[in-house]
């Protein structure tokens, strides 16, 4: 795979008023965009560290999958998302490599990105998301 850095680290939180001070006032980042992505039930907040992001992910829906993540593990890093360049063609290789695929075919994420997800029993535990910027 061809990966050229950390697009964005995301951080499951109960509430995203409550979380979003402690990374503004304490750690100094500036919040620029928040969006609820409806088909994941979920709500999105982003700093950037670098050209990196933090993706705080706020549940609307306790049925939806961050609503399941937090009933099961609490709050915490939920997944690592990679810059890839050609997206389609890097889950083909993790599929003929064995790879477990969350999402066979890549979908629009936030932020207008098409993402697809790894599944965390193919690496090490990891939830691992592809994702391609195409409007750049
Ligand atoms: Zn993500």
């Amino acid at each position: 795979m061809k990966i050229s850095h950390i697009e964005h680290i995301g951080i499951a939180v109960k509430s995203l008023d409550e979380a979003i001070p402690f990374y503004e006032s304490l750690l100094g980042l500036k919040c620029y965009n928040i969006e609820e992505v409806k088909e994941q039930k979920v709500k999105t907040a982003f700093f950037k560290v670098g050209q990196t992001k933090i993706e705080l992910l706020e549940s609307t829906d306790a049925e939806g999958p961050i609503g399941k993540f937090l009933e099961k593990r609490g709050e915490g890093v939920h997944h690592i998302a990679y810059a890839v360049e050609n997206i389609e063609e890097q889950l083909k290789t993790a599929e003929e490599n064995g790879i477990r695929l969350i999402d066979k075919t890549p979908r629009k994420g936030a932020e207008g990105l098409d993402i697809a997800f790894l599944h965390p029993k193919s690496t090490f535990g990891v939830l691992t998301e592809l994702c391609e910027n195409k409007n750049k």
